[in-house]
């Protein structure tokens, strides 16, 4: 049956993953922060023909409801921000003729929360829709005990497979940093500042301002104590862990794992990653092995995908990868047009009328001149993802 472009979610969202480990290619996942990185993301995908995956992390959600209501409560507005992203693509994305999955980025201990919300966010929307407003969430429990995170992963896939969603685990710590991840969560600021009002964040969690609320959230499991993992002997994922997650996790319903095989956040200089995607090689061996399933059981996704070497890619997509993430080299393509522009143009970022000819800037500095062209570095940039991925010409919309 065709699948109608735009949000994909339950089984559509099962169909393009399936069809990505099939077909031999994987899907970009982009970090958003604003409707203009939405609308160059869609517009690329739209271009090459190409599915694509786009998600918000914390501080991604916070830009996008506002540093306004953020600094007040950051919780409200991670979840009003993840909340008005998804509405923007559910009302667009069709337009744009290529199937969008929805997703939210790493949300560690201290993010539960977040993720609880953004499901009772979901759960509304099914009741009207029969489709979630997005398609997966992560859990980023992987600096913890994998006991712990396997709980927790649990707790939250049991109430995802409900409404058709998926989730995202990690497993191993991938290094680096992205958007706070690998850092201090905000520095100079607590996770939950007092609210400005009593107003409602929507989800069952609500108000949640300090560290003990986690306990609020109903049903976590009480043993979940956050112990942190005090060696670093798990930048590589161990495939015993892999195969432990698939035990626990796959009867209960759709899940992908974030394996680490020696990936970072970020683009750093030649030579400091040692990237072993064989590791991902003997992880789905195991479960195959082990449960007597075909090749490549396990859906994986692939973190830190900005500054990586085309055969590394190659190699981590044969090896079951369908969903690359990539941010750092976005940032940058976004944000390089707009400095080669101001630089060519600094007189009309100083002044609104020439000085000496008396003639107005006023197109020079329209926001959406040079917006414009940060949104276009985007796309060229995303259409070299879209190749090194083989997704071009792929969209399964029908
Ligand atoms: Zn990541």
């Amino acid at each position: 049956m065709p699948i109608s472009p735009g949000v994909l979610t339950g089984d559509d969202y099962r169909a393009v993953v399936a069809a990505c480990k099939s077909g031999g290619y994987a899907l970009p996942a982009v970090n958003v922060t604003s409707t203009s990185t939405v609308n160059a993301v869609l517009e690329s995908a739209a271009q090459n023909k190409s599915d694509v995956i786009i998600q918000i992390s914390d501080g991604g959600a916070e830009f996008f409801a506002g540093k306004g209501i953020a600094s007040c409560d950051a919780l409200r507005a991670r979840v009003l921000g993840a909340v008005s992203m998804a509405q923007h693509v559910h009302l667009v994305a069709a337009q744009y003729g290529v199937c969008v999955v929805l997703h939210t980025d790493h949300a560690h201990r201290d993010l539960l929360p977040w993720v609880d919300a953004l499901v009772a966010h979901s759960e509304g929307f099914y009741e009207g829709t029969k489709k979630t407003l997005f398609s997966s969430h992560m859990i980023d429990l992987s600096a913890e005990k994998i006991d712990d995170n396997l709980e927790v992963s649990e707790f939250f896939l049991r109430r995802l497979a409900k409404i058709g969603m998926s989730l995202e685990i990690e497993l191993g710590v991938t290094g680096g940093e992205e958007d706070g991840v690998g850092v201090e969560c905000h520095p100079g600021r607590p996770p939950y500042a007092p609210p400005c009002n009593g107003g409602d964040v929507g989800g069952v969690i609500r108000d949640l301002h300090q560290e003990q609320e986690l306990q609020k959230v109903p049903g976590l499991p009480p043993a979940y104590a956050g112990v942190a993992r005090d060696d670093n002997s798990h930048l590589y994922t161990n495939p015993t862990d892999v195969l432990r997650a698939y035990d626990q996790l796959s009867s209960i319903g759709h899940f992908s794992i974030a394996a680490s095989f020696g990936n970072v956040h970020g683009v750093y200089a030649p030579g400091n990653v040692q990237l072993r995607p064989e590791i991902l090689r003997e992880s789905q061996e195991l479960v195959a092995r082990t449960h007597g399933l075909g090749a490549n059981p396990l859906d994986l996704v692939f973190h830190g995908g900005s500054g990586s070497e085309p055969d590394k890619i190659a190699a981590a997509i044969k090896y079951g990868v369908f969903k690359m993430n990539i941010d750092t080299d976005t940032q940058f393509a976004y944000a390089k047009p707009v400095g080669d522009y101001v630089g060519a143009h600094a007189a009309a970022f100083r002044s609104q009328i020439d000085p000496e000819t008396g003639k107005p800037y006023k197109k020079e500095y329209d926001p959406r001149t040079w917006l414009r062209l940060a949104e276009q570095g985007l796309i060229a940039r995303m259409t070299q993802a879209f190749t090194d991925l083989g997704s071009v010409g792929k969209t399964i919309a029908g």
